[in-house]
């Protein structure tokens, strides 16, 4: 059984079973790296630092490559059900 490729985050590709743990790794990341910033002096309003696990799954953030079906076995990616997993 294909455990689905769904996109790219940070040119990696990212699997189904996997995309919770990414995501939280990466929201914490990058807040961590604004923080960096923030502290170091630089524009605070440029350097979130309230990032969420979900806003990687938004479209309009355009924070990941999502795609629309698993290159591997061409099955849709269930965008919906992902994100109420995570
Ligand atoms: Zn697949």
């Amino acid at each position: 059984m294909c455990d689905h490729t769904i996109g790219y985050l940070d040119d990696e590709l990212v699997q189904q079973s996997e995309v919770a743990d990414k995501l939280k790794n990466e929201a914490a990341a990058y807040n961590r790296h604004s923080d960096n910033m923030r502290s170091a002096g630089l524009d605070y309003k440029k350097y979130k630092n309230n990032y969420r696990p979900k806003d990687f799954l938004d479209r309009r953030k355009g924070l990941m490559t999502m795609f629309n079906n698993c290159p591997y076995c061409g099955k849709e990616i269930n965008w919906r059900d992902i994100k109420e997993s995570i």
